[in-house]
């Protein structure tokens, strides 16, 4: 299929379709072998090697939603950024990180690099200039996060490819809040695109995962690290994701919208004393997130005025779930303070801004107004 020309649901649903000769099923035959021929064939077939044909398939759809020359698919988000990271660093070499970062990213450089005498700086903030002032003459790369977690501060994407660009320095960036729908930071001048899988691709909260993208030279130097570091997705798995994919639109499409409409009923609310959402005039990045975001993505956190309890809020929710991750179809709501910044001390958390009142909101596809009756009777119950 030539996606060039084709609009994103069409990709979502048909890009990279294994064809079924046999028996021409409407969708993707599930190839679970994990020994093929090897006699007489142009490509080595194996699981490891990232080639099996659900494998190729699921990695052309997700090139194609990115924009991208070519993908890799992972066993999840962080099999995807370390082999990522391995790829392009090696003992001796720095990268300049952004400080807002998903925890598990930041735990993975504070805790792996030292072993490995790969050097980094994590930004003091993230304007450009912050990024800049980081660079260090073995800089290979920079990394960022935008939207980032859970505050949805936008980073200048534009701004970190010119700067890798005029340092001669790769970049990267974790797209997993905004999903492709959303956003393709390739077209910006990126290098490398990340996503956890587990989250908007797979989107129903049941599978985990993990993709890269970017250019064909950029993706085969990475394959050959990947091989050897076994990161590769079951092909049932695999499977499920192209499946969950052909929703990716419609889905993502229907939250973006819940999201923004739920923002601004929150915004105007006197028990509720901010958003952060990149979507509301009043997020201080709207305009640029404006000039890099098809949408301003589902993914939002608010903080309860003072006097009333964010953690009995979230057990008075019915439909909303507190629980952990998210992304999902299912509108899900947690304390950072408590799950994804439980290892910062109190000052760490004062200084990024996050407090005992804020929650991060994850906007699922539910009715918008039976998930602010929702937000409502919670409010009522813990005045
Ligand atoms: C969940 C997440 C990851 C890690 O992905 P896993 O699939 O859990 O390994 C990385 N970045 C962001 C922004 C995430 O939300």
């Amino acid at each position: 299929m030539k996606h060039a020309t084709y609009g994103v649901n069409t990709i979502c649903t048909h890009a990279g379709e294994v064809e079924d000769t046999q028996f021409k099923g409407a969708v993707s035959p599930i190839y679970m072998a994990t020994s093929y021929e090897f006699m007489d064939v142009n490509t080595k077939r194996y699981p490891r090697y990232f080639n099996t044909p659900n494998q190729e398939g699921l990695s052309k759809k997700i090139a194609a939603l990115e924009q991208a020359e070519a993908a890799l698919v992972f066993s999840s988000g962080m099999a995807a950024l370390s082999a990522m990271f391995f790829a392009i660093l090696k003992s001796g070499d720095h990268v300049v990180v952004q400080n807002t970062l998903y925890g598990g990213a930041s735990h993975f450089i504070r805790e792996e690099f030292p072993k490995y005498g790969i050097q980094f700086t994590f930004t003091d903030g993230y304007e450009p200039a912050d990024f800049e002032k980081a660079i260090q003459s073995n800089t290979k790369l920079i990394h960022i996060e935008t939207p980032s977690n859970p505050l949805l501060t936008i980073t200048n994407i534009q701004a970190i490819a010119n700067l890798g660009k005029a340092h001669n320095i790769l970049t990267s960036i974790d797209n997993t809040f905004a999903s492709p729908i959303n956003q393709n930071p390739l077209n910006f001048g990126i290098d490398l695109v990340m996503h956890s899988a587990t989250k908007y691709l797979g989107g129903h909260s049941d599978i985990s995962a993990g993709a890269l993208a970017g250019s064909q030279a950029q993706i085969d130097a990475i394959w050959h690290v990947a091989k050897n570091f076994g990161g590769n997705l079951s092909d049932m798995t695999v499977w499920l994701l192209e499946r969950s994919i052909k929703t990716l639109g419609l889905r993502v499409k229907a939250q973006t919208k819940n999201a923004k409409k739920i923002a601004k009923y929150l915004e105007k609310h006197a028990d509720i004393k901010k958003v952060y959402y990149p979507g509301l005039k009043s997020h201080p990045q709207h305009a640029l997130a404006k000039s890099q975001m098809r949408g301003f993505g589902a993914m939002m956190s608010f903080e309860l005025r003072a006097g009333l309890d964010a953690l009995q809020f979230q057990k008075e929710l019915k439909l909303i779930k507190a629980s952990m991750s998210l992304a999902g179809v299912e509108s899900t709501i947690l304390s950072p303070y408590l799950t994804s910044h439980a290892l910062l001390s109190q000052e760490e958390r004062d200084l990024l801004g996050i407090n005992n009142q804020l929650m991060r909101f994850s906007v699922g596809i539910e009715s918008k107004k039976d998930l602010l009756a929702d937000i409502e009777q919670a409010l009522k119950t813990i005045q």
